[in-house]
């Protein structure tokens, strides 16, 4: 705490973010990233951005990318918006879209941005419980007075995903609230909202190329939404820094949406490893939520959770584990490889024999 700082920074509590270990050889289960590297396309194509180019500022616009995305998507360049990973695509959306006199809704039980953005931009905000099935229940925002309403498809940290048609349900009849749907994990087996924007107004999905194609470190998020929200959201970066992607993170996420087989195989291949481990973490006594993310949330009946991720991290292995209420007993483990997976279950089978 300083005298000089302001009184919003005084009141702030900051995001804080699963650990990046300093050493090499844990088995890092903690922060969702991809086991498999990007697509060989993605190296090549940032490899051949010149010394002669990095010397220029990048288009602003980022107009090759949002040609790429809309293509891939059906949607016209106007009805996207690109950002340095989808932290900053959610900043933007955050202040031009979720500020308004009635609260923002969201899950009580959620991505721990949503709360801190809210803060640090001045936002009320209500958080509405997930059901006993740690399900979001849609009903549960209806008929409330709200400014607008942001969630996850699937949820996080739970894995559970959310039907199309109760996210329509919903944005027929909260026509006057901006719905974000943050989309962060859905390409491991949810149903995207994408083409939902096309029809309702108050509709914004946000994507980020961080889980599914395995450019976490690359920093590339995108919205797609009706044009209004995405002036709004221009609107905004074009006050506050008007050149966000660079030009690796342009030509490197170009090329992934360009090698669409690397990326369908690598899904794949985490998704059926999401499979056979959640198979093996319930022959061990787990009760495991029903995931469609590349991470599961796991508890075990007899053994807390605390000690699991101790006896984990002695093993070189380290998890996620949220020191919340209703949450403080589940794990939340990241999809590895199989090799890495094999370990985990071996670990945890001596940590529970
Ligand atoms: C990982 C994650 C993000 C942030 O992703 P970046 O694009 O890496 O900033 C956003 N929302 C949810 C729910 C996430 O899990």
């Amino acid at each position: 705490m300083s005298q000089f700082w302001s009184p919003l920074v005084r009141m702030l509590t900051p995001y804080v973010p699963g650990e990046q270990p300093k050493v090499n050889n844990l088995i890092k289960l903690n922060t969702n990233e991809n086991p498999y590297p990007p697509s060989p396309a993605v190296i090549k194509a940032m490899h051949a951005v010149t010394a002669d180019s990095l010397r220029l500022y990048p288009d602003p616009d980022s107009s090759q990318l949002k040609q790429t995305l809309a293509d891939y998507h059906g949607m016209d360049t106007n009805q996207i918006f690109v950002g340095n990973g989808s932290d900053e695509v959610l900043a933007f959306a955050f202040m031009a879209l979720l500020k308004h006199d009635a609260p923002l809704l969201f899950p009580d039980i959620t991505y721990s941005f949503y709360p801190v953005y809210a803060r640090l931009f001045g936002i009320d905000y209500v958080e509405v419980p997930l059901n006993d099935q740690m399900e979001i229940d849609t009903a549960d925002y209806l008929g409330r007075d709200c400014g607008a309403i942001i969630f996850p498809n699937p949820n996080a940290p739970t894995g559970i995903p959310l039907a199309l048609s109760a996210i329509e349900d919903l944005l027929i009849k909260q026509p006057n609230s901006v719905i974000v749907v943050d989309e962060a994990y859905v390409d491991f087996g949810a149903e995207s909202a994408i083409t939902l924007t096309q029809r309702y107004p108050n509709l914004l999905v946000v994507r980020t190329f961080s889980k599914s194609r395995s450019l976490a470190g690359l920093r590339v998020g995108f919205a797609v939404g009706n044009k209004e929200l995405i002036d709004g959201m221009e609107r905004v970066k074009n006050s506050f820094n008007s050149y966000p992607m660079d030009r690796l993170a342009v030509a490197g996420a170009i090329a992934s949406y360009q090698d669409e087989d690397y990326f369908q195989k690598m899904l794949q291949a985490v998704i059926t490893t999401r499979e056979n481990t959640t198979q093996a973490l319930q022959q061990l006594g787990f009760s495991v939520l029903p995931s469609c993310t590349n991470f599961v949330f796991a508890k075990h009946p007899a053994f807390s959770a605390d000690k699991l991720a101790a006896g984990l991290r002695e093993r070189a292995i380290i998890v996620r584990h949220f020191k919340h209420p209703r949450i403080d007993q589940y794990l939340r483990i990241s999809i590895g490889t199989n090799e890495e997976c094999d370990k985990l279950i071996a670990a945890l089978r001596q940590l529970t024999a």
